[in-house]
C-alpha cells in the first residue's frame, strides 16, 4: 500500500504509473503496450507492487484505487519466509519489491546476483499474481514494469508455466 511516506523508486526516470494517476489518463492516452487494447493490467515493481486494471476501456475504480499488489498467493514449495509487508506479510508485495528482496537477500535488488535463488521466489511471486489477474480480468495482456531489471524475470524459465 503507498502511504505518503513511500518515496518513488528506484531509476523513477523509466516510466512508472500508479493507480491514481493511470485512473485519469488511458482513456485519452492508454500506455504504450496497452495501445489498441480494451482489457489489460499493468504491474509495476519498485518500492511496492502496483497493480492497474482497464476494463472495457476504463480503469478499474472503486471507492478506493485497488490494491492489487497485496493480494495473497499460493506460495513457492517449500517457501516459508514471511514476507515484508507490513500489513500483510508474505502478500506479492511482501515477497517482490524491492524492500522485499533486500530484506530477504540483505542485498538491494540492483546488487543481487543474476543467479540468486531470490529471484525464483520473486518470479513466482509476480507469477502468482498473473495468474490471479488471468482469471478474475481474463486481460488482453499484461504489463510488468520491473524498476531494477525485467530480464531477471523474463529469463526465469518456470515464469510462463507459473501463471497457468
Ligand atoms: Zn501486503
Amino acid at each position: 500500500m503507498w502511504t505518503s511516506q513511500d518515496s518513488l523508486p528506484i531509476g523513477s526516470q523509466m516510466p512508472w504509473d500508479d493507480d491514481r494517476r493511470h485512473r485519469r489518463g488511458p482513456r485519452r492516452r492508454p500506455l504504450g503496450a496497452g495501445k489498441g487494447l480494451t482489457d489489460y493490467a499493468y504491474v509495476t515493481v519498485g518500492t511496492g507492487v502496483g497493480v492497474g486494471l482497464i476494463a472495457a476501456g476504463k480503469p478499474v475504480f472503486g471507492w478506493h484505487h485497488p490494491e492489487g499488489g497485496h493480494i495473497r498467493i499460493a506460495r513457492a514449495p517449500g517457501d516459508d519466509w514471511p514476507g515484508n509487508c507490513r500489513f500483510h506479510g508474505a502478500c506479492v508485495e511482501g515477497l517482490a519489491s524491492g524492500p522485499a528482496i533486500k530484506a530477504r537477500s540483505g542485498t538491494p535488488p540492483a546488487n543481487l546476483p543474476a543467479d540468486s535463488p531470490v529471484w525464483d521466489t520473486v518470479a513466482h511471486a509476480l507469477a502468482q499474481l498473473a495468474h490471479n489477474l488471468v482469471l478474475t480480468l481474463a486481460p488482453q495482456r499484461i504489463l510488468i514494469a520491473v524498476v531494477w531489471s525485467a530480464s531477471r524475470l523474463i529469463s526465469f524459465p518456470g515464469f510462463a508455466s507459473t501463471c497457468v
